[in-house]
């Protein structure tokens, strides 16, 4: 599953980064765009598939949903798409495959619990 492998390595990741500050992750906060082919539910429960056994046993995935925004070069504008399936500008119907924001798969920000401060 392509979910489980996302979440898989986003674990490893945070456990890297709490094991160097002494910490542990309480939470990951993940923008996700609703274009970047991750489905969140699956991601969500793939993440407590990946949690389990690690340090990060009990914490949890926040997931921000980005929409999907494209540039249309008839308005030249950052518009909305018709539809996810049907990218054309909302506003005069004009097909772009210029996606500004849609696609994101990061994590933004990691929460610690016990953080030494150095
Ligand atoms: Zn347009």
């Amino acid at each position: 599953m392509h979910e489980l492998s996302i979440a898989l390595s986003m674990v490893e990741m945070a456990a890297e980064e709490a094991a160097r500050r002494g910490a542990q992750v309480s939470a990951i906060h993940l923008k996700l765009g609703k274009f970047a082919g991750v489905v969140k539910d699956a991601l969500l429960f793939s993440y407590d598939v990946a949690c389990q056994g690690t340090t990060l046993e009990g914490s949890r995935l926040i997931i921000e949903e980005m929409p999907v925004v494209v540039y249309c070069p008839t308005c030249q504008a950052e518009t909305m798409p018709v539809s996810i399936q049907r990218l054309c500008c909302c506003v005069c119907d004009t097909p772009t495959s210029q996606i500004v924001t849609g696609k994101e798969l990061e994590v933004v920000a990691l929460e610690l619990e016990g953080e030494i401060e150095v």
